[in-house]
């Protein structure tokens, strides 16, 4: 029997890191076109935030989501639970409009709008004024402590954490008045929930737009993840020219690049420095790619020293590139069925959304028929009661007159005037009287008429029933 040695072979023990060790990105500062337009959207966006929290509107807060007292006002809008519907309306027209945005021009609302992009773009820009540009923040971060770093470093850490708690006081003062707010805050009296959600905002704040910055995008974003299934060969994306641009190099600036075969990219790396994520988008379209143009910007401006024509990065489709397609043809196919489709949705639903806020009745009326026997009268006329339950959602006391109808004679025996308080819910017990032989036994239907005395084009009508005892 033939013998086959066996020798043991040491085992090398290899520690495997489940996730990539993450390699800092110092995005170097960028002029331009879209970069202005980021900023106008980072302009705009917070001064609607950190605005619209003070604005008074009827000696109240403007735009307040009271979830204690289960109301949310927005400016003249008083809406009550039973509005919620509004609130599934705008989460659609939410939806819709992102659908239809990625389906045109890919990720423009991570490089624009979203909080993450708006935060960190702050927060980068506080940096490089206290730190420098991006050669001096490498420089610095790789130089050992010393008391000018730790002071740069403090001094940074110390404003980011300041406007990271104004931003989660100020989301709090979406949900409790904000003057009231900062009194309890001045006064150290404020609530555990309204604590809680203070320093919970601001703290994600300061962690995601200073710490966590491109990787929220990268990993916890579920939006880049989806995104790829609403993009198709027409989506405008931030693109590498690969046609024009290769073979790259660096050259003489006077020499003619392509009578020697070299393409338009002179391999700088501009474009690769100013990007958010720290992606090469010469390698194609990545998920990591946030739309934000930056790199075009950058690239713009080296075609300019080069004096070569700009759009060696742009926006454009994959159809525009492969089939060599002019703008008027790639925009032509940008606004395709899938788009239009979107579009006239989202046209509808706001159109829809926008008739019934107008039309919205500021008057709600619930009727709730009391269990009791009816009581017949000495004269045969018969007694039903009944709890009206009317809701006032304008803002100032309102005088209701109510009626009865379906019932020859039927009448209120009580006051058939009300005031509600405004934005208020009020209950009044209603004690109908029908004469009698007008109604046969048994069930019958009538309607409570509640009309708004000094505004009478508000009125609610609402069925229910008259019992006739047998
Ligand atoms: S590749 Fe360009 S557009 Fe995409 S994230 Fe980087 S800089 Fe922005
Ligand atoms: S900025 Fe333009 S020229 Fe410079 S490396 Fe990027 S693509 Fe090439």
């Amino acid at each position: 029997m033939k013998h086959i040695p066996i020798i043991p072979v040491p085992i090398e023990e290899t520690e495997l890191a489940l996730f990539e060790e993450r390699r800092k990105i110092y995005p170097r500062s960028q002029t331009g076109w879209f970069s202005s337009w980021r900023w106008v959207l980072v302009f705009f966006t917070q001064a609607l935030f950190y605005g619209t929290a003070w604005l008074n509107w009827n000696d109240r807060q403007a735009v307040l989501f009271d979830l204690v007292a289960r109301k949310f006002y927005i400016f003249g809008l008083v809406l009550w639970p039973q509005d919620f519907i509004y609130l599934a309306v705008l989460l659609v027209i939410s939806a819709l409009s992102l659908f239809l945005f990625t389906a045109i021009a890919g990720r423009l609302f991570c490089g624009y709008a979203c909080p993450q992009t708006v935060y960190t773009e702050i927060f980068l820009w506080i940096e490089h004024k206290i730190e420098g540009e991006r050669n001096a923040r490498m420089k610095l971060d790789a130089s050992p402590m010393t008391a000018r770093k730790f002071s740069l470093k403090f001094i940074k850490h110390f404003i980011w954490i300041v406007l990271a708690l104004w931003t989660g006081f100020t989301f709090v003062g979406y949900f409790t008045p904000i003057r009231e707010l900062a009194i309890e805050v001045g006064n150290f009296t404020l609530g555990p929930w309204e604590t809680f959600w203070f320093l919970f905002y601001g703290f994600a704040t300061y962690g995601n737009a200073g710490w966590m910055r491109e990787q929220v995008c990268k990993y916890m974003c579920p939006y880049a993840r989806f995104q790829s299934a609403m993009f198709d060969k027409d989506t405008l994306i931030v693109t590498y020219d690969t046609a024009r641009g290769d073979p790259r190099g660096s050259r003489n600036k006077k020499i003619d690049h392509k009578s020697q075969g070299m393409g338009d990219c002179v391999d700088c790396g501009i474009c690769v420095q100013v990007c958010p994520t720290g992606i090469d988008i010469r390698q194609g379209l990545q998920y990591e790619c946030i739309a934000c143009g930056a790199c075009i910007d950058g690239c713009d401006q080296v075609m300019d020293k080069m004096g070569y024509e700009r759009g060696l990065i742009r926006y454009t489709t994959e159809h525009a590139l492969t089939r060599k397609l002019d703008d008027k043809a790639m925009w032509k196919r940008v606004f395709r069925l899938r788009t239009l489709i979107y579009g006239s949705l989202l046209g509808l639903i706001i159109l829809l959304a926008a008739v019934s806020l107008a039309m919205h009745t500021p008057l709600k009326v619930d009727v709730i028929k009391d269990r009791g026997m009816p009581k017949i009268t000495e004269a045969g006329a018969i007694e039903n009661v009944y709890r009206l339950q009317v809701m006032n959602t304008q803002e100032s006391a309102r005088h209701y007159s109510v009626a009865v109808e379906g019932a020859a004679g039927a009448m209120i025996v009580n006051s058939a005037n009300i005031e509600v308080g405004s934005a208020t819910t009020k209950a009044f017990p209603v004690r109908v009287r029908v004469p009698a032989n007008v109604l046969a036994s048994g069930s019958n239907r009538i309607r409570f008429v509640v009309k708004d005395i000094d505004a009478p084009e508000v009125t609610v009508t609402e069925k229910a029933v008259f019992t006739v005892p047998r």
